[in-house]
């Protein structure tokens, strides 16, 4: 196994051929995409990944170029009760199965159950990566138990004691001339 500074662009048949497998973490910043969800939070987190090639052989004897993937990240999003922060941890795991072109892909994949990709000397892992963490975010993130509360129940003591300053002026002028003394 390797590890990569970024999920690399790979030449997914030969990746396949070789039964490659290889992981790494990378940093959020370099995931655009995801840092937009987070309002530019966690910058600094870590992507875990790992990929592997396979070839399958199919019922005429064909081989497949088969790819799969596996990715987890820890996401800031923004809790949709309390617009606080909420930790969301995000994982997917996929499998591809790449043919020659885009017009087979697009065939195919609605023929089947499987994900299908076109062979392209331009693919890049961290960007398939990316668009399946996209996919598998919360559609409404939230805590389990909002902090908020904390937060409302302090605002609500202080307000008690506001009140009670103000049916009682004389307690607050006598607070006030204390004060003064010291
Ligand atoms: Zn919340």
């Amino acid at each position: 196994m390797n590890t990569e500074s970024l999920a690399p662009r790979l030449d997914v048949k030969s990746f396949a051929q070789s039964s490659r497998e290889i992981s790494g973490h990378d940093a959020l910043s370099n995931y655009e995409r995801l840092l937009v969800e987070t309002h530019g939070m966690g910058a600094d987190r870590f992507l875990n990944w790992s990929a592997q090639g396979e070839i399958k052989t199919d019922e005429a004897g064909a081989d497949q170029i088969w790819l799969h993937m596996q990715a987890a990240v820890t996401l800031h999003l923004t809790c949709q009760r309390c617009l606080a922060p909420v930790d969301s941890v995000v994982s997917v795991s996929r499998s591809f199965r790449f043919v020659a072109s885009e017009e087979d892909a697009e065939q195919q994949d609605d023929d089947c159950e499987e994900d299908v990709l076109a062979l392209t000397s331009e693919f890049k892992l961290s960007e398939l990566i990316e668009d399946e963490i996209l996919m598998e975010l919360p559609l409404v993130p939230r805590h389990d138990e909002c902090p908020s509360e904390v937060i409302m129940a302090a605002e609500d003591a202080n307000f008690e004691v506001a009140s009670a300053e103000k049916r009682n002026p004389f307690a607050v002028l006598a607070k006030l001339q204390d004060a003064k003394l010291k």
